[in-house]
């Protein structure tokens, strides 16, 4: 499973970089020091994680990320026996970590977990912010430091794996989108040094191939496949073998897709 204490990326304050697209700092100290859970809703590549990652260093927490996915259960979340040297011991998940400790747990992907981990996080997310572990016989009673936090990308959503409305109105909630043209620019030169004009280019072209996402394409060119572009570019790499590698590439497999992608990509680069 994929978890992670912290973000490694900082700047001089300490802090992950992020560029605030709104009021969502304030939105979130706000439910964090209220005790109230938060969902971030958007697109894959936007932000999200890189937002948690800088409230967490913000508020001075350890944060815990899981990816969620179609196999994720309840005992991923909470942890579960393992046959060690010395026989059986119990092994806390990310979860039971992250309530032990005070620590923020931010579940990426949340709809994608099978459905009987919501039997753990809804008694976490209303008053009782408590945690019972059904195989030990425990039960956690939340401090006020722990924070859970969970992401979807709504674009993604089909019938059966939409968050149910009870489990929603449950948290606070945030919609996120890709940052406007001079912020995403910001980011872009912010995470790779790249001067302002390549990242101004790059910007235009997000905005080209964004305009086909709903023709030909099921995922937009994300803010984090921007900065892939910039960072090969920095490398060395001339525009359009980067644009190649970064934005087009990644979105099909359909050779007349790529070829109509590279026709956007040559369209925007300066003659
Ligand atoms: P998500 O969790 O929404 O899939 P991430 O948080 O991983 O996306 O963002 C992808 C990348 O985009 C980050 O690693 C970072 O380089 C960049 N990024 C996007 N938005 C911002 C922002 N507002 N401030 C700083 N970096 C950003």
């Amino acid at each position: 499973m994929d978890t992670q204490v912290a973000a490694n990326i900082s700047t001089d304050d300490g802090l992950p970089f992020y560029l605030p697209q709104g009021n969502e700092v304030a939105l979130f100290e706000h439910a964090y020091r209220h005790r109230l859970p938060m969902l971030i809703k958007g697109p894959t590549g936007c932000g999200k994680t890189r937002f948690v990652h800088y409230m967490a260093a913000r508020l001075g927490r350890p944060v815990y990320t899981v990816a969620c996915h179609d196999d994720l259960t309840a005992a991923d979340l909470v942890g579960r026996h393992l046959i060690g040297d010395g026989g059986t011991f119990w092994s806390d998940g990310p979860l039971t970590r992250a309530v032990r400790e005070g620590a923020i747990c931010y579940l990426d992907e949340v709809v994608e977990a099978r459905k009987d981990t919501t039997v753990v996080l809804h008694p976490l997310t209303d008053d009782r912010r408590i945690l019972p572990i059904e195989r030990t016989g425990e039960t956690l009673q939340a401090p006020p430091e722990f924070m859970l936090v969970v992401s979807y990308n709504p674009g993604y959503q089909n019938l059966l794996k939409g968050m149910k409305p009870s489990t929603r109105q449950r948290f606070v909630a945030a919609s996120f989108d890709f940052p406007a043209p001079e912020a995403e620019q910001a980011v872009i030169q912010g995470e790779t040094g790249i001067d302002s004009k390549d990242a101004g280019l790059l910007v235009r072209l997000a905005g080209a191939l964004r305009a086909l996402k709903d023709h030909d394409l099921e995922e937009a060119a994300s803010t984090r496949l921007l900065v892939y572009a910039a960072t090969l570019m920095q490398g060395g790499f001339d525009v359009r073998a980067a644009c190649r590698a970064a934005l087009v590439e990644p979105l099909s497999d359909d050779e007349d897709t790529i070829t109509a992608l590279m026709e956007v990509v040559d369209a925007s680069l300066p003659r």
